[in-house]
């Protein structure tokens, strides 16, 4: 059994109901995969909020491009707040392969929904700094829309957790961070095609437990946070893909993540799907949204059958919840 969290828990577990008893959590490879870049940033201490230039896991900062004069409307819609996602849409915009978004210091791709329209989903990473902050579109080095948008800061709840020292060393293994590492940068690929439409799915039956966000510390000094939602299904039961897309990737026993199906929906968007006990998809194969990809199971660090059900944008872990209420039009 994982440790209870000293601190207030997430959310009270469902009775058993016969079933095999549920993980606290999800395993940690659902807290590895934003732990890796924690555990490094040992300056990270108890505080969310690290400098938006420390954001991108894998580019560097970019000073904003000088803007131009255009008739451009870029349209930011979604939830605009720590773990949450923007939803753009840019009007009468000159673009071409040179075009992206410039947010956070950093450079996101776009994609062109028809010939006027260039549309993406850009990340807000957990810990971005609340406060308003400049986005642009810019083709050819120039900016053709822009916009300002205030980041308001997400409160998630914080707890202590105590796990034995061989079982948090498994989790900090080489081959458990080189997973998850492939995990991330799948997630990270951008499709150029929107497959999804309208509102995620949740993708199996049962309770929702363990929320994204929540902060943990194990043993006083290891930080991380959850990734994604705990689905306190039944083993067993259908696991279905949250919405269209394209299967990216499919592991089997990883050490900490058990079996996993990654979905890549375009427009940045990507679904994880972790613990199963089957899969029946492979790489390269297209889905629907409700379409059975697996079946919960408890594979990998864990102590019961739940579903770990985690998504990313640029390879950023949002909060699905974000997902399962995407703006009209979308
Ligand atoms: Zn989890």
């Amino acid at each position: 059994m994982l440790p209870r969290i000293s601190g207030p828990p997430a959310r009270p577990r469902p009775p058993a109901r016969g079933r095999t008893a549920r993980p606290g959590c999800c395993t940690l490879a659902c807290r590895m995969l934003a732990a890796i870049a924690l555990l490094l940033a040992a300056t990270l201490q108890a505080s969310w909020s690290v400098p938006p230039s420390a954001n991108p896991p894998h580019s560097a900062a970019i000073p904003p491009p000088t803007p131009v004069s255009s008739h451009a409307s870029i349209e930011v819609q979604g939830a605009p707040r720590q773990g949450g996602a923007l939803f753009l849409t840019v009007r009468d915009a000159v673009h071409n392969a040179t075009t992206r978004i410039h947010w956070l210091n950093r450079d996101w791709p776009v994609g062109v929904e028809d010939e006027d329209e260039v549309r993406t989903v850009v990340p807000i990473a957990v810990y971005v700094k609340p406060g308003v902050h400049e986005l642009a579109l810019y083709t050819d080095g120039k900016v053709v829309a822009s916009a300002s948008v205030r980041v308001v800061k997400h409160a998630y709840p914080h707890g202590e957790i105590r796990l034995p020292r061989a079982m948090l060393a498994t989790y900090l293994t080489p081959r458990a961070r080189a997973e998850d590492r492939r995990i991330l940068d799948a997630a990270a690929v951008f499709l150029p095609r929107r497959y999804w439409h309208g509102n995620f799915v949740v993708p199996a039956a049962g309770p929702l437990g363990t929320r994204f966000g929540i902060q943990r510390t194990y043993n006083g000094w290891y930080h991380a946070y959850h990734h994604g939602i705990d689905i306190e299904a039944w083993g067993g039961s259908a696991i279905r893909a949250a919405n269209a897309g394209v299967v990216t990737v499919v592991s089997h026993h990883m050490l900490v993540n058990g079996s996993a199906t990654l979905i890549n929906h375009g427009f940045g968007v990507s679904s994880l799907y972790l613990h199963q006990s089957h899969q029946n998809v492979r790489p390269g194969q297209s889905v629907w949204k409700g379409e059975v990809i697996g079946r919960v199971g408890m594979t990998g660090a864990g102590t019961g059958p739940h579903l770990h059900w985690a998504c990313y944008v640029d390879g950023i872990p949002v909060d699905p919840e974000v997902l399962m209420h995407v703006p009209t039009g979308w």
